[in-house]
């Protein structure tokens, strides 16, 4: 009887320790991807305690009473949370897609924004860096955080900034009464002071980052997709103000010259990065900057522009020269030891087909483990939340995925996410 007591009175304090309550989880796991140390796995249990994993353990553990649930992951392939870099979750690609800022509310951007949230998160990727919208996306973020529409943990840039003419211009294209004159309040910058404006301005409305849009780009209704857009000086002043309100900056480049000006100017992410030269590449390690690659929207934007009438007749031609370039690149930035931190463009291609970058970034040389590590640990460090998610370990948050395959042996498996955890809830099993 003494033993029996004694054996209980252990346990509990083995309970109290792990803080177990009755809501825990424990999660019998057949092969962990451990993102931290580069390895596979096998059979682990994960014990989740509200938002939190608690413990790591060896071996299917069981709980020591009743009240908890098991998940049964045994044959499947357990990872973290994934990290997508760069999407739009107010839009995507369509036929109606240049007429949508003449006929939808935000109401509509608004609906149509948490359905998307809510497949991006069913993609496995639980948390997102959304790279430019009208400013619902701010919204978005703040109904997910208060529980009131499902979707991933976004970092959003609100409206992204451009010069005049620039990828960034809302009025671009359209006939002159309609084109006004856009300022540093829509995210139009010409100028110092007005640099410094605009991120202020983005920071009054709730931007968690800075995205600019260093150079011209494919789907805007403009001649040049690749033309530097910003002076040097207009982006060190964006960085500099950025910085006095706690937030880094994303640039959106294609041409080489945009992308030096904005990687000596202290951007910390280049986005797509499409016509990189080594000199550049040898700035991005001086610099410490990130390379986000996007190769999925570069095939996607390549594929479509051979269909007639899929894109306004002044994108054909950017859309075929720079499309196709982009995943040639990435490997020879990969090679130079550029780092890389994933992201895919979602919005640009169909949103919850972000897994496919996976597969075009191993296609092009990285492999598979280096390629996830992107989409976890690293992108986890770019956001500054490494103390918190991209790897399995306990005290972090409970963002867990799980596919049918072992990744490394078929990566494509990442296209197919069948499990969903994020902050201790269960999305999708
Ligand atoms: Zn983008």
């Amino acid at each position: 009887m003494k033993n029996i007591l004694k054996s209980l009175l252990i346990a509990l304090c083995f309970l109290i320790s792990l803080g177990i309550n009755s809501q825990d989880l424990f999660l019998h796991c057949g092969k962990i991807i451990d993102t931290k140390n580069g390895e596979v796995l096998t059979n682990k249990t994960i014990i989740v305690s509200g938002d939190k994993i608690i413990a790591i353990e060896d071996g299917f553990s069981f709980p020591k009473s009743e009240g908890y649930q098991i998940i049964d992951l045994k044959s499947k392939t357990v990872l973290p949370g994934l990290i997508d870099m760069h999407v739009h979750l107010e839009g995507e690609t369509g036929p109606n897609r240049y007429l949508e800022p003449f006929t939808l509310n935000d109401a509509d951007v608004a609906f149509n924004a948490a359905e998307i949230a809510n497949r991006t998160l069913m993609a496995g990727f639980t948390t997102v860096r959304d790279l430019g919208g009208s400013g619902v996306n701010v919204s978005l973020r703040n109904a997910i955080n208060r529980g009131k529409i499902i979707g991933p943990r976004i970092y959003t840039a609100e409206k992204a900034l451009g010069t005049t003419g620039g990828h960034a211009d809302p009025t671009n294209g359209v006939k002159k009464e309609l084109m006004g004159d856009p300022g540093p309040k829509d995210g139009v910058v010409n100028g110092i002071d007005d640099a410094r404006k605009a991120v202020r301005q983005r920071y009054k409305n709730g931007a968690d980052w800075i995205k600019i849009t260093a150079t011209g780009g494919v789907l805007s209704v403009a001649k040049s997709g690749k033309n530097p857009q910003f002076t040097e000086e207009e982006i060190k002043a964006i960085v500099d103000t950025a910085k006095d309100y706690g937030m880094f900056v994303a640039a959106h480049a294609h041409g080489d010259d945009g992308m030096q000006r904005a990687i000596r100017a202290g951007v910390l992410t280049i986005e797509h990065g499409t016509l990189m030269s080594l000199e550049t590449m040898n700035l991005m390690k001086q610099y410490d900057a990130y390379l986000v690659p996007t190769i999925t929207a570069g095939k996607y934007v390549t594929e479509k522009a051979k269909i007639p009438n899929f894109y306004p007749a002044i994108i054909v031609p950017k859309a075929l020269e720079i499309g196709p370039k982009i995943q040639e690149m990435f490997g020879k930035a990969y090679t130079q030891g550029v780092n890389i931190a994933f992201g895919t463009d979602a919005g640009v291609f169909p949103h919850g087909e972000n897994g496919k970058e996976f597969g075009y970034m191993v296609e092009a040389g990285m492999p598979p483990m280096a390629a996830i590590q992107s989409a976890t640990i690293t992108n986890a460090k770019v956001l500054q939340i490494e103390n918190e998610l991209g790897q399995l370990s306990a005290g972090f948050l409970a963002d867990i995925i799980a596919v049918d395959e072992d990744p490394i042996q078929n990566i494509q498996t990442l296209e197919n996410v069948v499990f969903v955890m994020k902050n201790g809830v269960i999305y999708k099993n």
